[in-house]
């Protein structure tokens, strides 16, 4: 079956009781027993819950892996993931990252005694110089956020391999129907089901996909245990969502190259954040690991801070909103928005500047994106 035909399909037969096309919205906390000991595979729903379950399937298969597990968001997804670890455990991991997901690794699991070595992973050098004896994990987004460098999985997978790491993807930006890292080498990806996924900017949602057996039993005992699970209407939301991602990704990633290829042209504009134009120093790695660019770009505008903020301000297409991946253009100041827990001299040095803004590029029509664009670089 191909991505759209099991984005629809997948895990959401008809109804069995009551041929229902569309899975049902199962919002039961427990199940009914015929007798002690004999329930008909659900028991309780932090546990085990049906339109839960139409969820995990769908996605999984989407990623191409054999095991999927749905959680409350994209943190709780990570932490789930990093629950493979001990103290005294050391991750290696891409420096432009998710602020969220530093933020958890820094001031969270710090604190349980687990190690965090932050690298550009564009670099695979940098990575390799990085390892050490107990580094458990290499954790890397790609593209990166907000600067949209590339990272080659298929060779950070072999180095977690020869050095018996897990190589964990967070896929969020290029959704499943433009990359599958399980099939370039990784051991696990995780999704801000929240953003492309979901695709309506209305449940909050995540997700970790496997094709390892022991890894997937760790993480599903985790998700019980801890209990960050989804409860089945935002599961049905992102399950409705998901239907429509392989159309929705094909006008987000037309309406991105226009932008990008807009702002490239202009004089006020310094420079352009896009795997997909052909002179980002990533581009040529990311036709081959990626089917395509996705939505997400970033820019530099002539005139510091200052005219970054006026131009925020001043679109009215693209509303002023953390968050990505809807329906709807959002444009994003990373610095005192998603990326204001990373601290200023950090940011900095990872080449995450004041003047930058991100744009998550929606799939309204062409013109009316360009023409608030052009509007609003007036200021
Ligand atoms: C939003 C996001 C997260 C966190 O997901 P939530 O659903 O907000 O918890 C993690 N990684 C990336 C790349 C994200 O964009």
């Amino acid at each position: 079956m191909e991505f759209a035909t099991k984005a629809i399909h997948v895990g959401q037969d008809p109804d069995p009781t009551t041929g229902a096309t569309i899975v049902p919205i199962y919002a039961t906390s427990t199940y009914t027993q015929p007798a002690p000991g004999q329930h008909l595979g659900f028991d309780y729903s932090r546990s085990i819950n049906p339109t839960r379950v139409a969820l995990e399937r769908c996605l999984a298969s989407l990623e191409n892996a054999t095991h999927g597990l749905a959680f409350a968001s994209g943190m709780a997804a990570t932490s789930a993931v990093l629950n493979l670890l001990s103290a005294g455990d050391h991750v290696v991991v891409t420096d432009d990252l998710y602020g969220g997901t530093f933020r958890l690794f820094d001031k969270v699991l710090a604190r349980y005694g687990l190690e965090f070595t932050y690298v550009d992973a564009a670099e695979l050098e940098n990575v390799e110089r990085a390892m050490r004896k107990n580094t458990r994990m290499i954790w890397i987004e790609t593209p990166t956020n907000p600067l949209m460098k590339i990272v080659d999985i298929t060779a950070t997978a072999s180095l977690a391999r020869a050095w018996e790491a897990v190589l964990a993807v967070d896929n969020t930006f290029a959704t499943p129907y433009l990359q599958n890292p399980l099939d370039l080498g990784a051991d696990v990806v995780v999704h801000s089901t929240t953003k492309y996924i979901g695709g309506h900017s209305d449940a909050i949602g995540g997700f970790v996909a496997t094709a390892r057996d022991d890894l997937h039993q760790t993480i599903k005992f985790h998700q019980n245990a801890v209990g960050g699970v989804p409860g089945p209407f935002d599961s049905y939301l992102t399950l409705r969502g998901v239907k429509t991602l392989a159309l929705r990704m094909r006008e987000h990633e037309k309406n991105a190259r226009a932008v990008a290829t807009f702002l490239s042209a202009r004089s006020d504009i310094e420079q352009v954040y896009y795997p997909g134009l052909p002179g980002h120093p990533a581009h040529q790695l990311a036709k081959r690991q990626m089917r395509g660019f996705g939505g997400m770009l970033s820019f530099i505008a002539t005139g510091g801070p200052e005219r970054a903020k006026r131009i925020a301000k001043a679109t009215k297409v693209f509303s002023l909103a953390e968050s990505l991946g809807g329906v709807e253009s959002l444009i994003c100041h990373p610095v005192s928005m998603t990326h204001g827990a990373i601290p200023k001299e950090i940011r900095e040095a990872r080449g995450v500047h004041d003047a930058l803004l991100r744009l998550s590029v929606g799939i309204e029509a062409e013109d009316d994106i360009l023409g608030d664009l052009d509007q609003a670089l007036k200021t």
